[in-house]
């Protein structure tokens, strides 16, 4: 696999790189991307790809079930050098369907540092557990709500961080977007629209 992977950069190189040469020397001189992605590690959902987005678009964050964690510094100073310093307008918070990070949370899970992360994201299980109750959801329908509803509970997490709070009391930027990228259709489904409420 790792042979591939270099043979594709070779690819990358002859094809992408050299037919958009000023573009991608435009970006070797100074980056300007417009939005700061914050999605799953999954390797189904390549924001770039999914997007149809070139390198020097998308700012991005990635971990397990794309979660905004209060005490994680990573993720913190990532949101920070993106709306203090990069200026970008519009953040995305991507969840995806079949997410087996969100299974776990509403399994169970065993690992340790796993179990820990998702806990993170117990708010949405709480919230959906009495949704899929209320509705007589099957198993899939609730884990599709579960994908939905952390999307919204992470976006929460990210408008309760001090800089977004005191950005959003001067205007409505940075934007944050809640969407759902399906891997059975390969289309994203937009959840909160980045309006502000
Ligand atoms: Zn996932």
């Amino acid at each position: 696999m790792i042979s591939e992977l270099l043979d594709g950069n070779a690819a990358f190189g002859k094809n992408e790189f050299n037919t958009h040469l000023e573009h991608y020397q435009r970006i070797a001189h100074q980056q300007s991307p417009q939005v700061l992605w914050i999605g799953c590690s999954d390797s189904r959902v390549s924001e770039d790809v999914v997007t149809g987005s070139k390198p020097g678009t998308i700012f991005v964050h990635r971990n397990i079930a794309n979660i905004v964690a209060f005490y994680d510094v990573n993720v913190a100073a990532i949101v920070e050098y993106a709306v203090a310093h990069l200026k970008i307008p519009d953040i995305v918070v991507c969840g995806h369907t079949k997410c087996g990070d969100i299974a776990a949370i509403e399994h169970g899970v065993e690992e340790n540092y796993i179990a820990d992360w998702l806990l993170i994201a117990s708010g949405a299980k709480a919230k959906v557990d009495r949704l899929a109750l209320e509705r007589n959801l099957t198993r899939e329908q609730k884990l599709d709500l579960l994908v939905e509803e952390n999307v919204r509970l992470q976006i929460q997490h990210l408008k309760m961080f001090a800089l977004i709070k005191n950005l959003h009391k001067k205007s409505a930027l940075p934007r944050i977007h809640g969407w759902v990228y399906n891997v059975d259709t390969g289309k994203i489904r937009v959840v909160e629209d980045g309006c502000p409420r």
